[in-house]
Order: structure tokens, then C-alpha cells, then sequence
């Protein structure tokens, strides 16, 4: 099919050939008969050249021939003084031109087939896509892969997510069984999560558990297409596709090609976004019933087009988060079946050795690992290798700012448990669901994600002040433990400034102001944030602005206080948390309410 459409030499032959002939035909048929110049010069004796036109070469004309018939005759003259010389001794004699048909072909031909060897060469330099003449459905080519050996056995330390994705699998090995309860599946699963731990590697798994074809394609492989092939590129695969469910489509680094559309300063359709478009519409035409999964992954979520995240699309998101103590161990079992390992070698120390580090660094451990040993010429890798192999990627990373040591470790359990302590004991808090002091990134070294039980929408005043209680906690628990601050609590403090601000000049909850709002903002609702200068906040005099800040100061103050008296009156509880943070890296709701004796609200 797309041999057509592709440039082909054979094209160029065929002209060539196709020229040649003409030129052949229009020779022999209008071309004037030809005749010797001695012929000419009898005919010319006997009066029967009725017309003649002298070239300076070629003489052409009318003559009379045997039957006295008009025929248009061409001769080649010849110099008149050997004309007359030869004809004293009888000769028949015609001048000759020497061709010059081919060394005209040549040289119009060579500096074509140049051009074309040229452009041929360049086209290929540059890759699929570059040439404009290659636009065509051979650049919106896609395969799919059958028979994907990854098994879910594969993926470690990600339970949560595979538990989620075994749904998908049951769907894509029996499609009739779901359909016919009229059930609606995902049309659209992203997977999200820092980069190496796993978002490929699980989408390929799914394949292979349910055996079905996986069309593959990457994100930033559609930016660097041409105009339009893109979007026929989307198109194809979705096609395809369809013939073929069930199966996967599987769309990589999706952030390259769905980042949002903010408003361009430029303005205009570019490429990307025609590629978009083609995307959403597609997702929006296909039934889910038909058996076709789309899955994508990507690491920045949050620069997503919001379209892109609605429902009927990419509406059931799957966090793929990096490892904890148990998941690092699992992750090197699996790579460790690959490798000799010698007796000596103890995972569950490297696992404690590497917090943080993603699936591919702990891939990489292992590697580097073997590679010493067979430098070193041993049969089986050691736990020296091993420790040795931690130490280099350890410091590999650290320069990119990835690894925290264990004095910053046992910082970030006590402040993470500040948080989650003060949310228990705070009346109306929401509750805490996990606790984590796996590093996720530079800015987030550790989390507590509170949960609410039901959903709001108003909160009152106390609620409000249980917040700020709550930000305030890993500052005051890290206070309490280590005598000093760090720079941790920065972002909390912010938080909790702004939402004490917000308390004092929006909701009115203040004494300075009273019920008086002051700041004014008119955020668009439609567009993304901050793409529309936000009106500045309305002036206050100076009086009013220094007694709202000594409020501001005495509000946070107050709330200070009030978790300092909290995480006192749990003085003990702070350390047991913070140790079994220390130990297990990550607690659930329940193991933390058990540590605290508390009850489980759900
Ligand atoms: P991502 O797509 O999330 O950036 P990949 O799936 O490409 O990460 O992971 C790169 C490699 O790292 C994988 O091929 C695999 O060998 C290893 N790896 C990453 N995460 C895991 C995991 N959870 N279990 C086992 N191996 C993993
Ligand atoms: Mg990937
Ligand atoms: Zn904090």
C-alpha cells in the first residue's frame, strides 16, 4: 500500500524512457524526407525543387520526386567546391550532422539524477518524517506488538497499582463478560508517577497477562512529525485498533503531546495541538465496549490539558509511586533472579540502603553490581559488589540532589508525624490516610495525605484553625525533637500564612477588618490559572495593613501554641511514630491509629 506513495527512482527510468520514444515517433512521421546532397544537386538540374530554405547546416524545401508529387525533402549542404569535385568523378556524396540527441539527454539528465541522489540522501539523513514528499500514511504507520513476554511478576513494590490494572486485565481476556452486565470500563487509564518506576513496564505487563496486541507510541514521537501526519497518525492507530480488539494503546510521556493549551502568545494551531485534537476526538468516538484499552503514562500530571483528564477520557488515573522498604526489597528480588548472586548478599540491607530511589535505580544497582564482578573475574557477584554499586549510583544521584541521609531522614519522620499527630488530636480534622517519608522528588521529601470522610464544601472557623494546626505540626514536632528548625517547614508555612490571611481578609473572620473582604480577586473560571493578570489587591491605608499584619502574627502565634500543647501532652507518641516511620518508611491510616491506640473510624 504504501509503496505508492513513496518517491521512487523507477518513476524518473519510466519519464525518461516515455520522452525518448516521442521524440522517436515525431521523428520518423512529420520529419522531411532525407536526401543525399548529390540527389539535391540532380533534382536542382532538373528544375524539380520548387522551394528551398537554406539553414546553415541543413537545407530544407520542396521538390517534385519520380511521380511528380510535392514532398518536403531536407539535405545537409555540402561546401560548394568539394560539391563541384566530387561530382566530376561521379560519386554519390550527403553531408552528415553528427548526432547530438544523446549529449543533449546527458546533460540535462546528469544534473537531474544529482539532484534527486541529493535529496534521496537527505531524506534519509534527516529521518522518517522530514521529507515533504514522504507526508503519507507510510509516516502514520503503526504496529502493534503480539506476545509480550512481561508478566505483572515483573513489576514490583507497586501493588496498589497492579491490584487496580487486574481489572483491565479480566476486561481484555473476557470483554463479553462485562459488556453483557452493561458495565462501562475506563476508556482511558493513566498511569502517573515519577520517572523509572515502572508506568511502561506495567502497561506491557497488562499486555502480556492478557495476551492481547499493544500498539505502542510515545508522546514526543508525534511532536517531531510534519504537519498533519500526526493527527493521521492518531487516526491510523485508532483504526487498527479497532480491527484488532481487544488490545492496548499505549501512549507514552503523554505530557509531550496533551500539555495544556494555554493561550498562545503566537496564536495559531501548531502541530501538537492539531495532534491533540485528533486525540480527544478519537477517544471521544470509539465505544468502550469494543475492547480497546487506551493506557498512557506520564510524569507531570499536573501540565496535562484538563480535557484530556474528563471523563469518557483519561478518567481513571493510577499513581505508580516510588517504593518503599518492601517494594525496593521485591523490586532487586526480581532483577536479582537474572544474576549469580553470591551467599553473602543481603537485599534487605541494600533495600534500607537506597530510600527514594526509583525501580530503574535499583535495575541499575544490580547491574553495576555484575559488571564489577566480571571485572573483577568473579563467578558470582558479591555484597561488596552490591555495596559497591549503591555507593556509585548513591553519588551519581546525590549530585542531582535525589537522596537524603539519615540525620535529614529522621528529621522528616518527626515532622511528617508532627502533621499527622496533631491531625488525630485536632477535633473535625480530616483523617490521616498515609504517612510517607520516601522522597519523591527535591521539594517533597515526605507526606501525609489526609483523607476527609465525606465530602465539603464550607468550612467553618474551627475546622478552619484545625488546618493551621495541622500545617503547623511538622514544624513544631521538628522543634520539639531537634532543638532548631529547618528549612523543611517552609512550604507549610506559607500554606499556613496564606490560609491564615485568607481567614482574616476574605472570610471576615478577623477583628481588625471585621466583616470587611479585602482582596478582590477575579480569577477566571474557564481558563488555566495565572493566564490572566489577576487585579491588584485593594489598597489598604497604612494603619489598617500594620494591625492586619500584628493580627496575622498573633493569629499564627496562638495556633502555635495550641500544637505545642498538643504534641507535649503526646510527647511519647511523637517518638514511636517517628521510629516506626523510621523503620517501615510508610504508614496507613490504620497501622497509625494502632500505634496511637485509637480506633479505626472506618
Ligand atoms: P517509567 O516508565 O515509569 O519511567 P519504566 O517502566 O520505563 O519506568 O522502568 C524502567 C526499568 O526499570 C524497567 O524496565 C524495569 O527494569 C525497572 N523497573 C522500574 N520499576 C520497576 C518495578 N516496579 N518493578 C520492577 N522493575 C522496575
Ligand atoms: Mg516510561
Ligand atoms: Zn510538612
Amino acid at each position: 500500500m504504501e509503496r505508492h506513495h513513496k518517491f521512487s527512482i523507477w518513476y524518473v527510468i519510466f519519464g525518461i524512457w516515455v520522452v525518448l520514444l516521442l521524440n522517436n515517433i515525431i521523428y520518423t512521421s512529420i520529419a522531411p524526407v532525407r536526401i543525399s546532397y548529390s540527389d539535391f544537386l540532380h533534382k536542382l538540374r532538373q528544375d524539380k525543387i520548387k522551394e528551398l530554405a537554406i539553414g546553415e547546416k541543413v537545407m530544407t524545401g520542396i521538390m517534385l520526386d519520380d511521380k511528380n508529387r510535392e514532398v518536403r525533402f531536407a539535405t545537409v549542404r555540402v561546401s560548394p567546391d568539394l560539391a563541384k569535385e566530387l561530382e566530376g568523378h561521379n560519386i554519390k556524396f550527403r553531408g552528415e550532422i553528427e548526432s547530438t540527441f544523446l549529449r543533449n539527454l546527458f546533460s540535462w539528465m546528469i544534473p537531474i539524477f544529482l539532484f534527486v541522489g541529493i535529496w534521496y540522501l537527505m531524506m534519509k539523513r534527516l529521518g522518517p518524517g522530514a521529507g515533504v514528499m514522504s507526508f503519507s500514511r507510510s509516516q502514520a504507520k503503526v504496529h502493534a506488538e503480539k506476545d509480550i513476554q512481561t508478566r505483572f511478576d515483573d513489576v514490583a513494590g507497586v501493588d496498589e497499582a497492579k491490584e487496580e490494572l487486574k481489572e483491565i486485565v479480566q476486561f481484555l481476556r473476557t470483554p463479553e463478560r462485562f459488556t453483557k452486565l452493561g458495565g462501562r470500563l475506563p476508556k482511558g487509564v493513566l498511569l502517573v508517577g515519577p520517572p523509572g518506576t515502572g508506568k511502561t513496564l506495567l502497561s506491557r505487563a497488562v499486555a502480556g497477562e492478557a495476551g492481547v496486541p499493544f500498539f505502542s507510541i510515545s508522546g514526543s514521537e508525534f511532536v517531531e512529525l510534519f504537519v498533519g501526519v500526526g493527527a493521521a497518525r492518531v487516526r491510523e492507530l485508532f483504526r487498527q485498533a479497532t480491527e484488532r480488539a481487544p488490545c492496548i494503546i499505549f501512549i507514552d510521556e503523554l505530557d509531550a503531546l496533551g500539555k495544556a493549551r494555554g493561550i498562545s502568545p503566537v496564536g495559531g494551531h501548531d502541530e501538537r495541538e492539531q495532534t491533540l485534537q485528533q486525540l480527544l476526538v478519537e477517544m471521544d468516538g470509539f465505544d468502550p465496549r469494543s475492547g480497546v484499552i487506551i493506557m498512557a503514562a506520564t510524569n507531570r500530571p499536573e501540565i496535562l490539558d484538563p480535557a484530556l483528564l474528563r471523563a469518557g477520557r483519561f478518567d481513571r488515573q493510577i499513581l505508580v509511586d516510588k517504593p518503599d522498604l518492601n517494594g525496593r526489597r521485591a523490586i532487586l528480588e526480581v532483577h536479582a533472579r537474572k544474576i549469580t548472586l553470591a551467599d553473602d548478599v543481603d537485599l534487605d540491607i541494600l533495600a534500607q540502603r537506597t530510600p527514594g530511589l526509583s525501580g530503574a535505580d535499583l535495575e541499575n544497582i544490580l547491574n553495576e553490581g555484575a559488571l564489577l564482578a566480571a571485572r573483577a573475574g568473579r563467578s558470582e557477584v558479591t555484597m561488596a559488589d552490591l555495596e559497591e554499586a549503591v555507593d556509585r549510583i548513591l553519588g551519581g544521584l546525590e549530585k542531582k540532589n535525589r537522596v537524603i541521609n539519615p540525620r535529614e531522614k529522621q528529621t522528616v519522620a518527626y515532622h511528617e508525624s508532627g502533621h499527622a499527630l496533631v491531625a488525630a488530636y485536632t477535633p473535625g480534622a480530616d483523617q490521616v490516610h498515609k504517612i510517607s517519608i520516601v522522597p519523591r522528588g527535591i521539594s517533597a521529601l515526605g507526606y501525609t495525605e489526609q483523607r476527609p470522610t465525606e465530602d465539603r464544601y464550607l468550612m467553618s472557623r474551627s475546622e478552619l484553625l484545625g488546618k493551621l494546626d495541622v500545617l503547623l505540626g511538622g514544624r513544631v514536632a521538628e522543634k520539639m525533637a531537634f532543638g532548631e528548625l529547618s528549612t523543611g517547614a517552609a512550604n507549610d508555612l506559607q500554606r499556613a500564612t496564606d490560609l491564615a490571611r485568607a481567614m482574616l481578609t476574605q472570610y471576615g473572620m478577623g477583628k481588625t477588618l471585621g466583616p470587611v473582604a479585602v482582596t478582590q480577586r477575579n480569577q477566571p473560571v474557564f481558563l488555566p490559572q495565572d493566564s490572566v493578570m489577576a487585579p491588584p489587591a485593594q489598597e489598604l491605608s497604612p494603619a489598617t495593613a500594620a494591625a492586619l499584619d500584628k493580627e496575622l502574627k498573633s493569629l499564627l502565634e496562638e495556633r502555635e501554641a495550641q500544637v505545642e500543647k498538643i504534641l507535649t501532652d503526646h510527647r511519647d507518641l511523637l517518638e514511636k511514630v517517628a521510629g516506626e516511620l523510621l523503620q517501615k518508611e510508610v504508614l496507613d491510616g490504620k497501622e497509625f491509629r494502632k500505634l496511637l491506640g485509637l480506633e479505626d473510624k472506618q
